[in-house]
């Protein structure tokens, strides 16, 4: 089985947000980058599907050389090998479009990306790169099992769950639940560095979106704590302070 993973370059969940260029730009000083989550998730599962000689496993990612760190830590993790389509991601359809481009002619029979990246939280690009192949896609997933080309997927659903019987190709956002992403050991580490990262040109998809400006959201004021005992002055701070009721 031969699956691709697309790895987005994500900045650490403890990031403190700031912009710069006037809010344009999301300032990236000082930040440290991690693999998206929910993409240690899918590659984790890909390993598993794949492993023993069952298959290969090759990693997509667009950016620029910032994140080959990002690229190399997925390919200590197990990955066979790693491709980074050299651009800035200006948006989900020009990540997607390459993401679709590079993959086109490659037969791959799974596509894993995570569900949503934990930055810009678009959800967007599992549904776009099936729509530009022409394949099936789904998300938030939550199980992938095979029996010979058929899968078994689980989608998670507002308040349920639904199964789907889907043979390959088709690519799948994955949610928690799919695998336990893995921590590279000291072989994956050393065996990384000689792997191969091919570095390929971006194709142009022509630009659909454009950022006006960012805001961080309003600082929450601070909590008060209510005695037990005084629910007559808990009434009234909800009544003039938090005007609840
Ligand atoms: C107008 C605009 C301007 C932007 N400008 C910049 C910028 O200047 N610099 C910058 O770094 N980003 C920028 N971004 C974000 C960048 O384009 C995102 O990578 C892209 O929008 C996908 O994010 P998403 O939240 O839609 O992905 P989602 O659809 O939430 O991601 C789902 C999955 O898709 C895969 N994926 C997402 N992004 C990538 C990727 N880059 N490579 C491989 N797989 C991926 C991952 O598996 C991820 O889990 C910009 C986004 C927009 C909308």
């Amino acid at each position: 089985m031969k699956v691709l993973v697309c790895v987005s370059n994500v900045p650490d969940t403890t990031t403190k947000v700031t912009f710069t260029n006037d809010n344009m730009e999301f300032n990236t000083a000082g930040v440290q980058f991690i693999i998206n989550p929910y993409d240690e998730i899918a590659l984790a599962r890909a390993i598993e599907l794949t492993e023993g000689g069952k298959g290969t496993v090759t990693i997509v990612n667009v950016g620029k050389a910032d994140t080959e760190p990002t690229i190399r830590k997925a390919l200590a993790i197990g990955a066979d090998d790693a491709v980074r389509i050299d651009a800035t991601p200006s948006d989900a359809y020009f990540v997607s479009y390459n993401i679709a481009e590079y993959a086109r002619d490659k037969n791959f029979d799974l596509i894993l990306t995570g569900r949503e990246s934990i930055d810009y939280n678009g959800a967007q690009v599992a549904a776009m790169v099936g729509e530009f192949l022409d394949i099936p896609s789904f998300s938030i997933i939550k199980k992938v099992e095979f029996d010979g080309s058929i899968a078994t997927v689980d989608r998670e659903v507002e308040g349920g769950k639904e199964i789907i019987n889907v043979s390959t190709p088709f690519v799948a956002g994955c949610a928690e639940g799919v695998a336990a992403a893995r921590i590279p050991n000291m072989r994956g580490i050393m065996s990384a560095r000689t792997k191969r990262l091919e570095v390929i040109a971006a194709l142009e998809s022509g630009q659909s979106t454009r950022i006006i400006k960012y805001e961080v959201p309003p600082q929450r004021s601070t909590v008060k704590i209510i005695p037990a005992d005084e629910v007559g002055k808990l009434v009234e701070l909800l009544h003039s302070e938090a005007k609840v009721i």
